[in-house]
């Protein structure tokens, strides 16, 4: 038999289902290791010691028994953030959802580790209090370039020019006057916030003060982009159109 390697590993839980009678498989999205499946032998029981650590959205350090490509085996699990002010509002809680499937599929097609980076910041600031939407606006439009789609955003898509007055899913980016054609024409604040957000560190965000047009506009620019080039379809999008527009 080829002997278990023990590590510990930083991540967070995205789904747990139940095995056999008494313990629960986990899946988790880690700092080093991708998505890993880890067995927690024992969870369901109510003595269990993980219990309380095997809930969806639990964030912590996990000691296992790790098996590259199968099922590892839970050891241990210190609890680093439960996120409670997330748990308890249903609207956070569903961008919770949403950013989770979004990352679990890039994840899928990117293994750069700038990923669960960008992921965990998110959670952060939610949790922190900052508004959900612009948060997983930002996060959206930074994984288009681990997509390898990601919009011109230097120029006018078609010429270049760096005036630009729109931007637009259909052509790919940002465009000038000269190739607007019948394109819907944003709000100059909203050109100006997509260049920003682009390279801002969602760490680093200590304030968002941005109005509902600008969000709006953005959040259906990355929508329709994402409906158009990602290839990704998630049923927590869903959800939350359902959710926002009440
Ligand atoms: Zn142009």
């Amino acid at each position: 038999m080829i002997p278990l390697e023990m590590i510990e590993v930083e991540g967070i839980i995205i789904s747990e289902k139940p095995y056999g009678e008494s313990s629960k498989i986990l899946n988790i999205i880690t700092k080093d290791k991708g998505i890993i499946g880890v067995l927690a032998k024992g969870a369901k029981r109510l003595k269990s010691p993980f219990r309380s650590v095997c809930q969806r959205f639990c964030y912590a350090n996990f000691n296992i028994s790790y098996k590259d490509d199968k099922l590892s085996v839970l050891i241990s699990a210190d609890v680093i953030n439960n996120f409670k002010n997330i748990k308890n509002d249903i609207k956070k809680l569903s961008y919770l959802n949403f950013i989770s499937e979004l990352t679990s599929g890039v994840i899928k097609q990117n293994t750069d580790k700038r990923i669960y980076d960008i992921y965990l910041s998110a959670i952060l600031k939610i949790e922190e209090g900052f508004d959900p939407v612009i948060i997983t606006n930002i996060l959206e439009l930074k994984y288009l370039s681990f997509l390898g789609v990601l919009p011109k955003l230097d120029g006018c898509v078609v010429c270049g020019n760096p005036k630009v007055v729109t931007i637009s899913a259909y052509k790919g980016g940002f465009v000038c006057k000269d190739h607007v054609n019948d394109d819907y024409v944003v709000s100059e604040k909203t050109i100006k916030l997509i260049r920003v957000l682009e390279y801002v560190d969602i760490s680093k965000i200590t304030k968002l003060d941005v109005s509902n047009t600008v969000k709006k506009e953005i959040n259906d620019f990355l929508d329709d982009y994402y409906d158009r080039y990602t290839g990704l379809y998630l049923k927590s999008k869903k959800f939350l159109k359902s959710l926002t527009s009440l």
